[in-house]
């Protein structure tokens, strides 16, 4: 399903006025070729944001797919529902309101794709989460896992970034040693971590 380059502008134009971290143009592009190539027809977002990486997968999933995406901030919401019904593929997206380490827990359906891309510092949380939700052929993409740099250097990051950069070191370290996932790392954006199931067993 094409969507119109004006909308995605349109959106690229309020996160940059109101500073909603949307995913970068080049995280992007990998977002949209996993899509492609994986074609998931079930898929989870953890972080909608305004719905610009929700509309991105959108664009690119096969056209009887759909999206579960969880967003916290109530304003945010009102700004993704409105995106999202601009761009007419809003019968393909359930959009969420809370937590997501609560709505998570309750989550009944097995996912084919999930992007997790909310509050770095629950990733392995969500990954656990998860990992009992996903189909044998899942792919799960994980944004900003370099966290300015910090995860993969030496330097001391500031005080404030301290524990989310701690955790982001154990997400990858998780996904990267899990016997069922195969992990890639790009330094792309603000780095973005593909896991894929290999497709076996998992228990
Ligand atoms: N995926 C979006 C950007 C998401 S930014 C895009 O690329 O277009 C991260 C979002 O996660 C923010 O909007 C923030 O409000 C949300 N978030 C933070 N903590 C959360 C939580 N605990 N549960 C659900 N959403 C959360
Ligand atoms: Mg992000």
């Amino acid at each position: 399903m094409k969507l119109p380059i004006t909308l995605f502008e349109e959106m690229q134009d309020y996160a940059a006025k109101y500073h909603v971290p949307i995913i970068s143009m080049e995280g992007a592009e990998l977002l949209v070729r996993t899509v492609t190539n994986s074609k998931p027809l079930s898929i989870l977002e953890i972080g909608t944001a305004i719905g610009y990486s929700t509309l991105k997968i959108a664009e690119s999933m096969p056209d009887d797919a759909k999206i579960v995406t969880i967003e916290l901030d109530p304003e945010r919401v009102e700004t993704a529902r409105f995106f999202i019904k601009q761009s007419g593929a809003e019968d393909r997206i359930q959009l969420l309101t809370g937590d997501a380490g609560g709505i998570l827990s309750n989550l009944n359906e097995i996912f084919d794709l999930v992007f997790i891309d909310a509050a770095k510092g629950q990733y392995l949380d969500y990954f656990k989460k998860i990992e009992t939700k996903l189909s044998y052929r899942a792919v799960v993409i994980a944004d900003n896992v370099l966290f300015r740099g910090y995860v993969d250097s030496d330097a001391v990051p500031p005080r404030r970034y301290r524990t989310i950069v701690k955790r982001l070191r154990e997400y990858l370290q998780y996904v990267s040693n899990h016997p069922h996932f195969e992990t890639n790392l790009f330094r792309i954006g603000d780095g973005v971590a593909i896991s894929y199931h290999r497709g076996t067993q998992c228990e």
